[in-house]
């Protein structure tokens, strides 16, 4: 049963992220120096787009929700997974927002080595054709794996790396190397790919696990005959 309360606070963290603080993250950022550090408030506003479009799927689909003690065994304290609910939806944001940040390295990656970039040169982490490749692998290869971490990684690929693209997107296009550039893209259509790819994404990831689920049970009472 879906929180329609919660995807809504949601919902409306993620538009306020992508929008208002996008436009005044942009206007501030115009006037900076070029090696300035407060540059780096342009990568929290990607952060903070993955974060919430992570949290929205996460809540149509609470499968998809990283579970800190099975990623992270050694930080492990107390027993029970229900009553870390709360620190499990944290874990899924932050995950979600690192990675959505990390797309930023390969601008730092490129000034440390002193790389010298065409004008309008993409950084490695910035072609989409990969992201968009290992997505499509990610999902085909759910059903004959069983596995559930291939729908999660899926998800993550899209609502981190590629959204992180499409804001991007609104100043050079998507680079789809070696295949070529898309034009700029319109603001008003990166804001609707924004809102609406944790609906659609987190709509197939459940499909997909709906499906995965009895060769998952299967698996599991199996595992536990054997014990
Ligand atoms: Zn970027």
């Amino acid at each position: 049963m879906i929180s329609k309360s919660q995807l809504l606070v949601t919902w409306a963290g993620l538009l306020i992220s992508a929008w208002p603080l996008d436009m005044v993250v942009e206007s501030f950022v115009q006037r900076l120096p070029p090696k300035s550090l407060l540059r780096a408030t342009d990568t929290v506003v990607h952060g903070l787009i993955g974060g919430f479009s992570y949290l929205m799927a996460c809540i149509i689909c609470p499968d998809l929700v990283l579970h800190i003690f099975r990623c992270l065994p050694f930080l492990r304290f107390g027993s029970g997974t229900n009553k870390h609910e709360a620190l499990d939806t944290l874990f899924s944001f932050c995950v979600a927002f690192m990675i959505s940040c990390c797309v930023d390295l390969d601008h730092i990656i490129m000034d440390v080595m002193q790389i010298k970039r065409m004008p309008f040169q993409r950084g490695w982490f910035h072609l989409s054709l990969f992201p968009l490749g290992l997505t499509i692998i990610f999902y085909l290869s759910a059903l004959p794996f069983h596995s559930q971490y291939c729908v999660i990684s899926a998800t993550l690929s899209i609502l981190c790396i590629l959204s992180h693209h499409i804001r991007d997107g609104v100043h050079h296009g998507l680079d789809f190397y070696p295949f070529g550039t898309t034009p700029v893209l319109p603001y008003w259509l990166y804001i609707i790919l924004t809102l609406t790819l944790p609906i659609s994404s987190s709509y197939l990831s459940s499909s997909l696990i709906r499906q995965l689920k009895p060769s998952l049970d299967s698996l599991t009472q199996s595992s536990m005959h054997m014990v």
